[in-house]
Parts: C-alpha cells; structure tokens; sequence
C-alpha cells in the first residue's frame, strides 16, 4: 500500500540530495558535506510517496510516481516530525505554585526537584503512565513523532526502574538519570548515592534503557561533580548504555568536557562554554564522518561526536540567559534543540514553542533552528531512520497549515500543526 501526499507547497528533507545537509553558515556538518543556499534540503511544489512506514521518493509534485492512495495537502509545508531528544515526561504531582514564586522575584536553583521526587515515588504505576501517555500525545499533537525520555524523579530502585519501563512502552529513546540530583537521604552520603547509582540501581534499570546521563553541576549542591559524573557514565557505558551529559547549565563546569571525553551523544544545556569546550564540542567530530555512516541505532557510541542540545524553553521558564547558539554553529559544531518537558525548570512540550524561540533568543535562522529541531535531535540520538525525509527514512512528517517552515517562528504560539504522519500513518 503506498500513498501519494501531494501539493505540498514546502517540503523540508535534509536529505542531501536536495541540499539538505545542514543549514549553510552554520559550519560543516558531520562528513563535511557541501551545502547549498538553504541546507534543509527544500523542495517547492512537492510531493512525497509513502510506502510500508518508510518514505519511498521525495521530489518535484509534477514528476511523482502513481501511488495507491493520493493525499491533497493543498499548499501547506511539510517537514520530518520533529526529534525531541530530551524530555522528563514520566513523574507525578506539579509544580506550579514554584513556577510562580520563580516569575515573582525568586532566584531558581533547583532545589524545588525533592517536590517531585516525592510525588513520583508516592504515585502508582498506573497514575505514572497516564501522565507520560497524556504528555507523549501532546507532543505529537504538536508534530513531536521521535521522543526521549528520562527516570530520574525516582532516584532509588524501584522507582527508577517502573519510570524507565513506562518510559520503554512509550518510546524506545530511554535514559537512565538516577544521577539527576543526590536525594536528602543521601545529602551526607554522596559516595554512598554515587555506589547504588552505580550498582544496583544501573543493574535494575539497564535492561529498560538505552542511554545513561548524569547532572554534571558542581555550582549546584544537590548535582554532581566531576568524578562523581565519571563514574556514573562509566558505569553506565559498561552496562552497553550510550552516554549523554546534563552540562554546563548554571557555570562554566567540566560536563562538557568530560562528555567528549566518554564520547556521549550529546551534551545538553551548554548555556555557560568555555572557549576550549567550544573547540572540544568541534574537534569531536574530527575527523568528520557521515551521517549514517556509524553501526546501528542498537550500537550508540562509534562514528559519531558530541552534539550540543540547547533547551531555550529552560531559559525561558527559569528567566535565565540563553545558551550563545551562534558561537556554536560558527565553531561546526552539530546542534540540536529540544523541549526537556519537566515540572519544574520547563513545562513545555511544544518543539514549535522551542523553534520560534531559537530564532527570537538565540538568533537562529528559520533553516538552522528547523534542522536542529529534527536532524539535529536525530543526530543527539544517533538515529540516521529519522528526522530527515531522504529514501528508505520513516515516514514521520509533520504537516503545517502554513505555506513555509519559517511560520514556526513567525506565528509564534499558533497551533500550526494540522495533521502528522508517524510510521506512515496518520496515529
Ligand atoms: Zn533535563
């Protein structure tokens, strides 16, 4: 069974054989592929045939190949589903009494995470699903068809390991954050924290999981410093997990380097950069290879460098300074955007919201900011099935009722999003 969208008036690929290999001006991106005026791989007047889940051909509409099915979209823009590549989606209660204290006058520090950690270990099973299907459903609603998510409200074993198999039946991009803050329980016993997350913890939690990440703060009392954040990513590494490292969100510490030292996916935050983790973050993906090029989505670690996500709805909620994406993409260094949904420093589930900010805060373009929002988190993934539109992709595709990417930034807000395509199908 194959189906002919057609009449679309933008259709955003990345694929390099439209162009799309990475927003122009933004440096080289992995293989150091030639890039053309717009770097996302825009075809005008397109179309798309969707065959058995994958996309089957891309290209001009008046040259389409006959399909079973014809879909009208009648002019509106199509683009890959967004890759939301860090999000906390499964907890329990709220926080929106300490949201409000924060907009009034309160400095954030963090500390307002023991609220849900409480919450989390208090709520049951079925409570705690209900509330990640209710968030992964609004993400789609807002185009979102890739999504990862972390444990991390747990932080003891049992609850660590029902957010992580939650989090499995939802999406197969799980992360195992029981590394996310040291519980009051353990505030005198950090080493002894460090040994269950290490331990017990992991071994409870590996089997659910496909990455390991870590709050690499030591500005923050309750995060974890340097050795601390080694050895919960070392551990993790081998248990088979990927690494990814929160870093570098409150100062300028070593979760960046230390990321690139374990060769993590992705180091996420990156609102405080040296000039050396810069160069770092770039040198990681020297020498540069192709995307796609390393093994398969169950090998994450050779192949690939270290992105850097950036969570400007963070900044947002929190009334914080935003991360400097031009010096990064200026530097070649890959960048992705994402939501990191979570009750307390940014309860926002909208990658639109995240697009429309990355222009207006971090002076991204309308290209560069719909890139990071798709390939970018495909490449923090390390996944080459999504976040592009090339053959042989899943057909996620997010459709717009607007005539061109850029409306994600300029109707700011809007509910754009008028239909999604997850696997080929409409969910
Ligand atoms: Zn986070």
């Amino acid at each position: 069974m194959s189906v002919l969208l057609t009449n679309i008036g933008e259709l955003v690929t990345n694929d390099p054989a439209h162009g799309g290999s990475g927003p122009a001006g933004g440096g080289t991106m992995p293989g150091g592929r030639e890039t053309v005026a717009d770097g996302i791989g825009l075809v005008p007047d397109a179309a798309v045939v969707v065959e058995d889940g994958r996309i089957a051909w891309t290209g001009p509409a008046a040259s389409a190949p006959a399909a079973d099915d014809v879909v009208d979209l009648e002019g509106r823009c199509v683009l890959p589903g967004f890759v939301d590549s860090h999000s906390h989606t499964v907890f329990a209660g709220d926080r929106a009494a300490e949201f409000a204290a924060r907009m009034t006058g309160e400095p954030y520090t963090g500390g307002g995470i023991a609220t849900t950690v409480a919450a989390t270990r208090a709520a049951s099973e079925d409570e705690l699903r209900a509330r990640g299907r209710a968030l992964v459903r609004e993400m789609l609603a807002q185009g979102t068809t890739t999504v990862e998510i972390k444990s991390g409200y747990g932080q003891d074993v049992a609850t660590e390991a029902r957010t992580l198999r939650i989090a499995r039946e939802l999406t197969p991009e799980t992360t195992y954050l029981g590394a996310h803050t040291v519980p009051a329980e353990y505030a005198a016993d950090r080493a002894g924290y460090v040994d269950l997350v290490t331990g017990p913890m992991l071994a409870a939690c590996a089997p659910h999981a496909r990455w390991v990440d870590v709050f690499c703060e030591p500005a923050a009392p309750t995060a974890f410093d340097e050795d601390e954040a080694r050895a919960v990513l070392r551990a993790g590494l081998r248990a088979g997990l990927g690494a990814r490292v929160h870093g570098n969100q409150l100062s300028a510490g070593p979760g960046v380097q230390l990321a690139v030292e374990v060769g993590a996916a992705s180091v996420d935050h990156c609102t405080y950069l040296t000039d050396a983790d810069v160069a770092a973050l770039a040198d990681s993906w020297s020498p540069a290879r192709p995307l796609g090029s390393a093994p398969g989505a169950s090998a994450p670690g050779a192949g690939y460098g270290t992105v850097a996500t950036l969570l400007p709805a963070v900044e947002f909620s929190t009334r914080s300074s935003y991360p400097d994406a031009r010096r990064l993409l200026a530097a070649g260094v890959p960048v992705a955007l994402a939501t990191d949904c979570n009750p307390g420093s940014g309860y926002s589930s909208s990658m639109p919201f995240v697009v429309a900010l990355a222009l207006r805060e971090m002076r991204m373009s309308p290209a560069e900011a719909v890139w990071s929002a798709t390939a970018g988190g495909a490449l923090a993934l390390r996944r080459d099935d999504v976040g592009h539109l090339g053959v042989g992709a899943r057909a996620d595709l997010t459709v717009l009722d607007a005539p061109s990417h850029t409306y994600l930034a300029y109707r700011p807000g809007v509910p754009l999003v008028h239909q999604v395509w997850k696997d080929g199908a409409r969910p």
